[in-house]
């Protein structure tokens, strides 16, 4: 559902993909932190942190 709604094409879902490590990918250098996704996910498994580099 957020790959399909990310108005910057940021998420990628890993399907078929058999892993400990997260589901998806967020490619940082297109998110543009609108937050969408952290306010649709259904398991809450998005956290977004805002850093001054
Ligand atoms: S916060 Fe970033 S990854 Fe999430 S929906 Fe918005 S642009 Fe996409």
């Amino acid at each position: 559902m957020c790959e399909e709604l990310c108005p910057a094409d940021a998420i990628t879902i890993k399907k078929n993909e058999v892993s400990s490590d997260k589901p998806y990918k967020i490619d940082e250098s297109k998110c543009i932190y609108c937050r969408i996704c952290k306010r649709i996910c259904p398991e809450d498994a998005i956290k977004i942190v805002l850093q001054l580099v």
